[in-house]
Order: C-alpha cells, then sequence, then structure tokens
C-alpha cells in the first residue's frame, strides 16, 4: 500500500503568450492563462492507478503563489487525497535549486513517503532535474524519464527510453521518479471528483513552517541572475505559392533559397 505523492506544477497555458516581468525579468504569471502542467496530469494519474491497484494514499504537493490552487484543484477532481501547496512570497523568482530544495523540505515534513512521482520536465522551465536534485537532497534512488513504471512490495522497477535505447530500471522503495509523455492517458475529472475535490483537504506551508530561511530562497539569491531578456520577433505572414501548374518547382526553389534542400 504505497504512499505517493506527485509533484504538481501549475504552468502558463502553451497557448497564451508568455511575458517575462520588467525588473527582474521573472515570469509574469498573471499575464497568461494557468493549467496545471500536462505531464503532471500524467504523474497524478500513475499515481492513481496504483493506489487502484494497490491502494495506499495520493497526496499533490507544490511550490506555486495563491492562484497554484487551481492546478491543485484539478488534481484532487482527477482522485488524489489530499494536497500540500507551499506558498510564501520570497520564493518568488527562485531557481531550479532553491525550488527542489524548498520541496525537499516539504517531502521531508510528510510521514511514510514511499513514492514521489513527478513529471520529466516542466512546460515553462524546462530545467528537468527537480527529481534528480530533491533525489540528492533527501539521498532518494532516483528512476528518471520512465515510460512504464512498476511498484511491486518494496521495490519499484521502470522502463527509460532513450535515442540510445530502452534501460530497464529498478531501486528499492523510498524513491523519487519521474514520468515522460509515454507512461499513460491520463483520465477527465468527473463531475463528482469536481465536487468531491471541494472538500478534500488542502494544507498550506509557509517557508518558516518547513524550517527554510527566507534569505536562501528567491530571486535575490538565486545562484543565476537574468540580466537581460529580448522578446521573440513576432511572426511573418510567410511567402505565398500560388500553383499555376508549376506549384512544385516553385516549392522546390523557394527551398534551395533557404538552403533548406
Ligand atoms: C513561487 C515560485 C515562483 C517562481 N518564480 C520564478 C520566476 O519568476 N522565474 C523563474 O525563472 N523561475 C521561477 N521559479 C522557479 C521555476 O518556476 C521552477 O519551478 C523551478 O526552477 C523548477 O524548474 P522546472 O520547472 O524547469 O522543473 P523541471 O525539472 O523541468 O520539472 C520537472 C518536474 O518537477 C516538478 N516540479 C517542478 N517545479 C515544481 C514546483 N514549483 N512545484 C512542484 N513540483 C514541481 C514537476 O513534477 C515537474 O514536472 C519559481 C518557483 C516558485 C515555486
Amino acid at each position: 500500500m504505497p504512499n505517493i505523492v506527485v509533484l504538481i506544477k501549475q504552468v502558463p497555458d502553451t497557448w497564451s503568450e508568455r511575458k517575462l516581468s520588467d525588473g527582474d525579468y521573472t515570469l509574469d504569471r498573471e499575464a497568461a492563462d494557468a493549467v496545471l502542467d500536462e505531464i503532471n496530469e500524467r504523474a497524478v494519474e500513475e499515481a492513481l492507478l496504483i493506489k487502484e491497484a494497490q491502494g495506499g494514499e495520493v497526496t499533490v504537493l507544490t511550490a506555486g503563489p495563491d492562484r497554484a490552487t487551481e492546478a491543485i484543484r484539478k488534481a484532487l477532481s482527477m482522485g488524489a487525497d489530499k494536497a500540500i501547496h507551499i506558498n510564501d512570497p520570497a520564493i518568488h523568482g527562485s531557481d531550479v535549486v532553491q525550488t527542489s530544495y524548498v520541496l525537499a523540505a516539504a517531502l521531508g515534513q510528510i510521514e511514510g513517503v514511499e513514492l514521489v512521482i513527478s513529471g520529466n520536465e516542466a512546460t515553462d522551465g524546462r530545467m528537468g532535474t527537480v527529481p534528480a536534485i530533491i533525489a540528492e537532497y533527501l539521498g532518494l534512488p532516483q528512476l528518471t524519464h520512465l515510460r512504464k513504471l512498476t511498484v511491486d512490495g518494496d521495490k519499484v522497477t521502470g522502463e527509460r527510453e532513450t535515442d540510445e535505447g530502452v534501460f530497464k530500471l529498478e531501486a528499492n522503495l523510498p524513491a523519487i521518479v519521474s514520468v515522460n509523455e509515454k507512461i499513460n492517458e491520463p483520465r477527465f475529472p468527473s463531475f463528482k471528483g469536481i465536487m468531491a475535490a471541494k472538500k478534500k483537504e488542502v494544507q498550506t506551508f509557509t517557508l518558516a513552517d518547513l524550517g527554510v530561511e527566507a534569505d536562501t530562497v528567491g530571486v535575490a539569491n538565486a545562484g543565476s541572475t537574468v540580466t537581460a531578456a529580448t522578446p521573440k520577433p513576432p511572426r511573418t505572414a510567410g511567402e505565398k505559392v500560388t500553383d499555376e501548374g508549376d506549384g512544385g518547382t516553385k516549392i522546390a526553389k523557394y527551398l534551395v533559397g533557404q538552403k533548406v534542400i
């Protein structure tokens, strides 16, 4: 009966425009629609599948601003049992090491965690390192980039797919794993699930609750600083080719001109 914690992150919707704030170049989270990252829906789904087969409890954990409660509710409406929200203004602008440190501190406060499931990469930060850094802080084995995951007794096994081939991995619990987009198809929350989610427990932690000093996190204390950013130029309309019987030749000429062929 594994006690599972799923790391979930609220990210700007891929379809909405992403802007950086003037001054400190941190992400302007209010400027974009926010969603539960799709890879984290899959991480939640995997935890629910394990729970449905073997029992146990699924807790979702996020570090994020007030608005991250929407992502928490989505995970709870899919079927997670409870949630922990690390919410403290001092975390704003934290880098990946600081964020992982805060998450590791929260995991250290949850009793009896046997398995931590995360996404392999967030669609906004795309560092792909949070699970590995947490593993290092907590001294846990890490099985990353899994396309298949099995929990059997006190063992977790998985398949990691890379360009070199498929690796079969195994570790003793407790462990941390990250999953890729091939792991499963996440369920849609049911109406019953959405209603039930409203009553589920969401615990909020500040940095003080976690014993993390505020002056070790946040944009002012991050290991890296963004010193300048240039917005991407807007997309141009492109070139239209009218087919007058010679469309193929015109396209080939265009591609040669662009040095594509
Ligand atoms: C409140 C807050 C404000 C921040 N503000 C900024 C900012 O303005 N600019 C900036 O550059 N960075 C900021 N960060 C840090 C950044 O957003 C990332 O969370 C962090 O650097 C991790 O990198 P990543 O998202 O690329 O993680 P990856 O390593 O790509 O993510 C892999 C997996 O780790 C888990 N994970 C990642 N982040 C979180 C999280 N926050 N909570 C729970 N699980 C998580 C998810 O399962 C995810 O799928 C902020 C972080 C917090 C908590």
